[in-house]
């Protein structure tokens, strides 16, 4: 282990550089990295470069940093120094880049080698910015990557629309005072605006909507606003889940679920919020649409945050529609999030591309459920195409069905066609066939919900990515 590491004498500070030189020497994409982080402080970004990125390219051309196109070596660098805040090196030579910091060093000024803490006199945090807050995690330089996870882990609990609260909150400070000048109950009102809709208002950017709740807590006094958040939690792996569902996820009261919203994705959801399953399953007896659209109401006209979890995303095959027509007319406010739809999931699990030009000009997402005489009635006359991709959702039970009348309809006998059972979990299935064969691979292999099944010529184009 290198002596640098063992320095613990790093200090933190926050460096104001608007209008300050700052040179940064290097034309590659590491260089551009820098240069993105540097352009919105206002700093004059000076690149020092033979040759600059595509990138590069472009923020020079857009005027937000200037670029002498010669080698980055002793002589250009020292010339350029005089009045210089800063410096970053990234060459792709190491040794060049620590001749420079030297250099540097040798005038005081502040020099980051990328890479290369050992040589460096200041180096670059992790940051996460929202607005006028941010945050900087450093590891000394020891272990970028995890100062890296550790921001991401961050930027999880931080919004993105947070700056637009802050900013929200500012500027309604002055007036707020006015009206209520006690400030023990100012607070309970900012409590009150922030467990309830108007944070979540504010931060999505809607600062009337998010004024007029503020005005109807101060008429109101006291009364608990709920709302319903309509959210998708994608195919089942967590790792797909967004970061608007997952901080819904933890703000919730109470939360309404389906079947397909498994326990690895449950245990994201705040700990004491209420769990109510809600699942369709045919076999059992879980409430019905009508009576969850009015357990939504019921809740939320209580002034719960009712999380409504369903799988994949809410408008696709979700019946989502149909629950925040029921909102609507009720009078409760909701939110839509959208999650990744079992198609996406699968696919990109399955190694399957959607689209492929070679093959695929088109995706269509169907219906594979029954109607009340057990049939299937589709328009087949525009499905069964060979310039399109079909993905079946809710197929597994009538598979047989499906495949036969996609041949009866014109696609040939071998078309490709696959199943994938249980898709993005660990324990997913993909078989793959043709339209002649799936039914057979489906029974044979004991194939269970949920499984989505794809047909078209992309189903040979699948890649199974190795083992990392
Ligand atoms: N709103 C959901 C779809 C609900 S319909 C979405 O956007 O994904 C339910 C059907 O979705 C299942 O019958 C199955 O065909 C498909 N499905 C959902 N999750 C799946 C998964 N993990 N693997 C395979 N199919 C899945």
């Amino acid at each position: 282990m290198q002596a640098s590491f063992e320095r613990t004498s790093w200090f933190p500070i926050m460096l104001r550089l608007e209008g300050a030189r700052v040179l940064v020497v290097g034309g590659g994409n590491v260089a551009a990295n820098k240069v993105q982080l540097l352009v919105p402080t206002g700093a004059l970004v000076e690149i020092l470069s033979p040759t600059l990125s595509p990138e590069l390219e472009r923020l020079v051309g857009a005027g937000k940093a200037q670029a002498t196109r010669q080698d980055a070596t002793v002589e250009n660098l020292a010339v350029r120094l005089p009045g210089c805040r800063m410096v970053y090196l990234a060459t792709s030579n190491s040794q060049l880049n620590a001749t420079l910091s030297a250099l540097c060093q040798s005038m005081n000024i502040p020099v980051c080698a990328v890479d290369a803490p050992d040589v460096s006199s200041f180096i670059t945090p992790a940051m996460t910015t929202r607005g006028a807050v941010q945050i900087a995690v450093s590891t000394g330089g020891a272990a970028p990557v995890l100062a890296r996870r550790l921001r991401a882990k961050i930027e999880e609990i931080m919004p993105a629309g947070l700056h637009l609260l802050a900013a929200f909150m500012q500027h309604s400070r002055l007036a707020l005072r006015k009206q209520v000048p006690d400030s023990a109950i100012r607070r309970r009102v900012w409590e009150r605006f922030l467990d309830g809709v108007g944070g979540s208002l504010a931060m999505a950017g809607d600062s009337q909507a998010a004024q007029q709740e503020l005005d109807r807590i101060l008429r109101e006094g006291h009364a608990k606003t709920g709302e319903v958040w309509l959210v998708g939690a994608g195919p089942g792996n967590p790792d797909l889940l967004t970061l608007a569902a997952l901080r819904l996820m933890q703000d919730a009261d109470s939360v309404l679920y389906d079947n397909l919203v498994g326990p690895d994705v449950l245990n994201y959801v705040r700990r004491d919020a209420e769990r109510v399953f809600v699942g369709k399953q045919t076999n059992n007896h879980t409430l019905p649409q009508g009576g969850i659209n009015a357990e939504l109401i019921r809740r939320a006209k209580a002034g719960e945050r009712v999380l409504r979890l369903k799988g994949g995303d809410p408008f696709i095959f979700g019946r989502g529609g149909e629950e925040i027509e029921a909102l609507v007319d009720a009078g409760v406010p909701f939110r839509v999030i959208p999650g990744i739809s079992a198609a996406n999931g699968c696919a990109a699990y399955a190694g399957i591309p959607l689209t492929h030009r070679d093959c695929a000009q088109a995706c269509l997402f169907i219906t594979g459920h029954a109607r009340a005489d057990g049939t299937l009635k589709l328009a087949w006359e525009t499905i069964a195409l060979k310039s399109q991709t079909i993905v079946i959702y809710m197929g597994l039970t009538l598979v047989n069905q499906l495949c036969v009348r996609l041949i009866e309809h014109g696609l040939p006998a071998d078309w490709p066609a696959a199943i994938v059972e249980r898709g993005t979990l660990p324990n997913q299935r993909v078989l793959s066939g043709t339209l002649s064969t799936l039914p057979q691979l489906v029974a044979d292999n004991r194939i269970t919900s949920p499984a989505l099944v794809i047909v078209g010529e992309v189903v040979k184009h699948r890649v199974v990515s190795a083992p990392t």
